[in-house]
């Protein structure tokens, strides 16, 4: 791994404090000047990395974007990948799964192992996810995510920047923490930012296509992932350690 400049407990918390009240620009700003090239965005273009991309676009156009393709993402999220390259000129640093990896698991236990049992879906998220995220950010120092309190279980009191441990210590930026679904979405429209159709048809949260459906009213934004499983929690491992958080 490459050497970091990496903040300590006591500084990011301080950090975390300066930054609570600052608007998300301030804190892409603040970010894309501490990290330079060092900075990444991760995004899997839903609604609020649409908005951090954007605002990106406008404050730092230079910070490099990455985007996992599992090989099982809905056709409407390729097309938006396609659309964001066009529309903002950027050059979107997809991250594949290994392949060799992905063959065995497939084969030992079969292609849509993840509705047999939660650690076979953990292992799935693993291997298409969690894996070559890792290994992209072992080149950066920072990276923002599109995370917001609003989507609730074990995100609902993230703070807007806090160390990594699960990524080398690193520092992770939320800028948007803070923001509601009724915020992001008149963002997008003032804004006229391409999102995924997939949202027209009453998905609130959209990942993998086998693993992803629109919500019925009252159910939380997360509840169309993973709907089979009952009490587990709604992530892949990306941004919670599945084992220990
Ligand atoms: S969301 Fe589903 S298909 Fe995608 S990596 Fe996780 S288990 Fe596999």
């Amino acid at each position: 791994m490459e050497s970091r400049n990496t903040f300590s407990q006591s500084d990011a918390r301080k950090t975390a404090l300066e930054l609570e009240n600052k608007s998300a620009e301030e804190i892409l700003l603040w970010s894309s000047k501490t990290f330079g090239g060092k900075l990444v965005l991760s995004t899997s273009f839903q609604a609020t990395g649409m908005v951090i991309l954007d605002m990106l676009s406008k404050i730092s156009p230079t910070t490099r974007v990455i985007t996992l393709d599992t090989g099982r993402l809905p056709k409407a999220t390729y097309e938006l990948i396609d659309d964001v390259q066009k529309r903002y000129g950027i050059e979107i640093e997809v991250q594949y799964p290994d392949n060799n990896e992905l063959k065995n698991i497939v084969t030992k236990h079969g292609i849509n192992m993840f509705y047999r049992s939660y650690s076979l879906r953990l292992l799935c998220c693993e291997k298409r996810k969690v894996e070559p995220l890792n290994r992209a950010l072992t080149h950066f120092d920072a990276w923002i995510t599109g995370l917001t309190r609003h989507q609730g279980g074990i995100r609902t009191d993230i703070p807007k920047v806090s160390i990594d441990k699960s990524h080398g210590n690193m520092l992770k930026i939320n800028p948007i923490a803070d923001w509601t679904t009724e915020m992001i979405w008149d963002y997008i429209e003032k804004n006229k930012i391409p999102y995924n159709k997939l949202y027209d048809e009453g998905y609130t949260s959209i990942g993998c296509d086998p693993c992803t459906r629109p919500i019925k009213k009252h159910e939380d934004d997360r509840s169309g992932r993973w709907w089979w499983e009952k009490g587990m929690p709604k992530e892949c491992g990306i941004h919670f350690n599945t084992k220990t958080d």
